[in-house]
């Protein structure tokens, strides 16, 4: 795997791309830009970007395009990165061809982890994060060694808002609605990836290394 390659992590929520990203990102040494993180950490601090975005995020709709773009426009550079979260629409899909063009920047690899509803659901619904450092817990797959506490800081782990099983079925709901066109529209380029989400993550891991 070259050092600088460029990779679009897509996926349904709870298909794992996070837990990946994070554990490509590390190997690599190169940078993880998660929207969903980021606009959760405009959400925490207040900014007018946060107080923008919370009420989409909290009812589980995507925010709109013109608000994401900016954001992926200051994270992404010339080096390698990994974009995990984005882009979820044709129309994102289209923008960020716009933004790399402007940057004479090319992406390798679409990587594309499948997962079905009833893994969707089981992992969501069980999973816990740490309000301090981030790090994910699943309550029966993974959990952490003692109970609501963060095995990496100590910090509390917690439930995400959007985590309950109502806006769990919503999200779900708008990946299926959004991701054809998106499919079709990276699949013409010819460079999709397509892995088993449903599997564990270090199998998941060992498959991605192998395709990239
Ligand atoms: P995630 O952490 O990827 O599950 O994203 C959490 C929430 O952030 C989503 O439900 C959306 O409200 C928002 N979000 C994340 N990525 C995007 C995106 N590419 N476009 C619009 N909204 C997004």
């Amino acid at each position: 795997m070259k050092d600088d390659i460029k990779i679009i992590l897509f996926g349904a929520p709870g298909s794992g791309k996070g837990t990946q990203a994070v554990v490509l990102a590390q190997r690599l040494g190169i940078k993880r830009i998660s929207l969903g993180d980021i606009l959760r950490d405009e959400v925490k601090k207040q900014t007018s970007l946060g107080l923008e975005v919370k009420g989409y995020m909290e009812k589980g709709l995507l925010v709109p395009d013109e608000l994401v773009s900016r954001v992926i426009e200051e994270n992404i550079d010339r080096q390698g990165f990994i974009l995990d979260g984005y882009p979820r629409t044709l129309n994102q899909a289209k923008a960020l061809d716009e933004i790399l063009g402007k940057h004479s920047i090319d992406i390798d690899a679409f990587v594309v982890l499948d997962v079905d509803e009833e893994t969707v659901i089981n992992r969501l619904s069980k999973r816990r994060v740490c309000k301090a450092c981030g790090a994910v817990y699943h309550l029966i797959n993974m959990p952490s060694k003692v109970e609501g506490v963060c095995d990496v800081c100590g910090g509390e782990l917690i439930q995400r808002k959007d985590d309950n099983m109502e806006v769990i079925k919503k999200r779900w709901e708008v990946f299926n609605k959004e991701n054809k066109p998106l499919l079709d529209f990276y699949q013409e380029k010819g460079k999709v990836f397509s892995l088993d989400g449903r599997k564990d993550k270090d199998e998941v891991f060992e498959q991605l290394a192998k395709e990239l």
